[in-house]
């Protein structure tokens, strides 16, 4: 999903998408088990969990201790993938729906990964360690994190968390590492939404960079998996440059409002190398590198706690429509059905003006969606009005049902034990203070329950969003200023402490003496089956008169000196006939001393990007440009070519794999 914008329509991959997966279980219970997913995606969602489950399910009875109960999908976050896999109709509209393609590959993936990393299991150790990631995050804003009591600041020194939590995996047989996840918040909004070239944006870099290094060392064991989880995103962004005027007036836009010139639209965020004109590429690469150097920093260093100790999980669902709980003080409050205020329609530094929303723009939305359900927005009453004070309501989602659910009101409580490690499973993004106060809840409730050894003090992480979208989570004061985050706070002033009384309710089913599972709780509406989908499949591809499928039609040159670009343009197909699960659409092969071929990079490397191009509708022709970007890694002197795998589709819907080869070239 990108920046919720219709007129960002993919057009390649700069980087393939992946599912990590890790599974922590007991050798001598094989149902004290959890798997804790991250997706390349902009999040864990409804739709694609109970496809993952169903998956499960499908591999048989060894895949049983697998449900509802342990399994956390999480997302990255990334704003750079493809859409129209969520299970509402909010995040749909701008993906012009449900695409059962986009849907199937994701959950595919993910399954996929669940198998290897089931079929891979290994008696082994945990431990946990963590560290500073400088550079890498700034909060965006400010200026509602600054409506947080001053006292409760003053016990943090930043104003995001800059501190990276690591759990490292190791095997007994031997002593080899054979993954490592970690939790840090940064949002994956480097590459900016001008841009439409896939990616999993600066975590995705991360991971590739961590897993690349690791395997060129030879410490650690092969398939050695490397996750990137996100944390506590809401209020950060990797744009640590700060937000500023692109309106000709150099200035930094407003502190309480992010306007400037009392508009949003010229307010953007920069990144480390902002002023290249890339679409946030080299910056995204930056901020990847930044985290995956505090990584390797904590991974190599010496102060590693071991993780001893049961392993518990729980799931439960819970109705934030009207989630009546006592406050700590003893109040009795409320949730309300979710709605989006005013602020949700303009957006952030990172992106702004979502859902073709525009202030103060007197023409109609020019999304066809709009035009088939805008009319079916739910008025909000009085009391969902009170409700939701001091936020304006803009959507009353939680109550827009027609055609079907807009917005999540039923959502997830989860979290995961194992030993003193214990994981908080948040499927909205948490503000930098909520996200504090919520692991600090956790932390005493554990020490107070003796849900751990007090001889081992609990290590508390929150991970998400995760398994449905229930976009973000302020603190109170947070949301009194009802900036973006607040706006989109969907559950009224209250839900940041209904998540937390909700996960203390259920925590005693992470204590040892806990045999029962968690009450399921209701269910919520799966749209998989009954979603718009606005999205035309491929039609036909041709490949022009006199020519054919994979020929080049510009050429590599014979020679290139290491640092320049590489390029070539090949007659092409639709990449959809075919989206290469596990292959790839593009590759880079060397040329050995025997003269045979050998790859050296394929689409999972940052530095090669595919781009497709449909250059006329009516004969179906197209273009399919790779290159090779050879300044970022130096590969080594010799010849190489290009390969690029595509498929295409006949007028009668047949699918025909092609390959199209480059001249070969020589690297100086
Ligand atoms: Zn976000």
């Amino acid at each position: 999903m990108g920046y919720a914008n219709t007129s960002q329509v993919g057009t390649g991959l700069r980087q393939r998408l992946y599912s990590r997966a890790f599974i922590v279980g007991s050798p001598s219970s094989p149902s004290d088990r959890f798997v804790y997913m991250v997706l390349d995606t902009q999040s864990g969602d409804t739709a694609i969990r109970n496809g993952i489950l169903e998956g499960l399910k499908g591999l048989g009875s060894a895949y049983s201790m697998y449900s509802q109960k342990n399994v956390a999908v999480t997302g990255t976050h990334s704003h750079s993938g493809p859409g129209a896999w969520l299970n509402y109709l909010l995040p749909q509209i701008t993906s012009l729906g449900f695409d059962k393609q986009s849907y199937q590959a994701i959950v595919d993936g993910a399954v996929l990964s669940i198998k290897r990393a089931h079929e891979t299991l290994a008696l082994g150790t945990v431990s946990a360690g963590s560290g500073k990631v400088n550079n890498a995050n700034i909060n965006r804003s400010l200026y509602a994190y600054l409506a947080n009591p001053a006292e409760e600041r003053a016990r943090y020194p930043d104003n995001v968390d800059k501190t990276m939590t690591m759990l490292k995996f190791t095997r007994a047989s031997d002593g080899k590492s054979i993954g490592m996840l970690n939790w840090f918040a940064t949002h994956g909004t480097s590459l900016l939404g001008n841009q439409t070239v896939v990616a999993a944006d600066n975590k995705g870099v991360a991971a590739y960079l961590f897993e690349q290094d690791v395997a060129a060392s030879g410490n650690a064991a092969p398939g050695f998996v490397a996750g990137f989880s996100q944390a506590n995103v809401g209020d950060t962004t990797p744009n640590v440059l700060g937000a500023w005027c692109e309106d000709g007036s150099n200035q930094e836009c407003k502190l309480e409002d992010s306007t400037c010139g009392g508009k949003s639209q010229d307010c953007h965020g920069r990144g480390p190398f902002f002023g290249l004109n890339d679409g946030g590429v080299k910056s995204c690469y930056e901020i990847g590198k930044r985290q995956f150097e505090g990584a390797k920093a904590i991974y190599n260093s010496n102060g590693f706690t071991p993780i001893t100790g049961s392993i518990r999980s729980f799931h439960t669902f819970v109705d934030f429509s009207n989630f009546s709980f006592q406050l700590p003080n003893g109040t009795t409050v409320s949730t309300c059905p979710a709605a989006m205020g005013n602020s949700f329609a303009a957006g952030t530094s990172d992106g702004p003006g979502a859902f073709d929303f525009v202030q103060n723009d007197p023409g109609a939305p020019s999304n066809p969606f709009w035009n088939v359900v805008g009319s079916l927005i739910a008025v909000p009453s009085a009391k969902q009005i009170k409700c939701h004070q001091p936020k304006p309501i803009l959507l009353n989602v939680g109550e827009a049902k027609v055609p079907y659910d807009w917005s999540p009101n039923i959502v997830d409580i989860q979290a995961l034990r194992v030993g003193q490690f214990i994981i908080i499973v948040s499927p909205g993004e948490a503000t930098t203070m909520s996200g504090r106060r919520w692991r600090e809840a956790v932390y005493n409730k554990a020490v107070s329950s003796k849900l751990v050894s007090s001889a081992t003090p609990p290590i508390v992480v929150l991970g998400g969003p995760a398994n449905t979208y229930s976009h973000y989570i302020t603190t109170e004061e947070e949301y009194g200023v009802q900036r973006y985050e607040g706006a989109s706070t969907l559950h009224g002033i209250h839900t940041l402490n209904a998540y937390i009384n909700s996960t203390l309710t259920y925590l005693p089913y992470l204590a040892d003496s806990a045999t029962n599972a968690s009450p399921p709780g209701p269910t919520p509406p799966d749209n998989r089956n009954n979603s718009i989908s606005l999205i035309t499949g491929v039609v036909y591809d041709g490949a022009g008169i006199g020519r054919k499928f994979g020929q080049a039609t510009t050429d590599v040159s014979a020679t290139y000196t290491r640092g320049s670009l590489v390029r070539a343009v090949f007659v092409g197909a639709n990449p959809r006939n075919n989206l290469r699960l596990e292959g790839t659409f593009a590759a880079i092969e060397k040329q050995n001393n025997d003269a045979s071929w050998t790859q050296v990079r394929n689409d999972k490397d940052w530095e090669l990007v595919y781009e497709w191009k449909r250059v006329n509708g009516v004969t179906g022709t197209s273009d399919v440009t790779i290159s090779w970007d050879t300044s970022i890694t130096s590969p080594a002197a010799g010849l190489y070519r290009i390969q690029y795998y595509g498929d295409s589709k006949a007028v009668g819907g047949k699918i025909t794999s092609f390959t199209g080869t480059s001249g070969v070239f020589k690297l100086t």
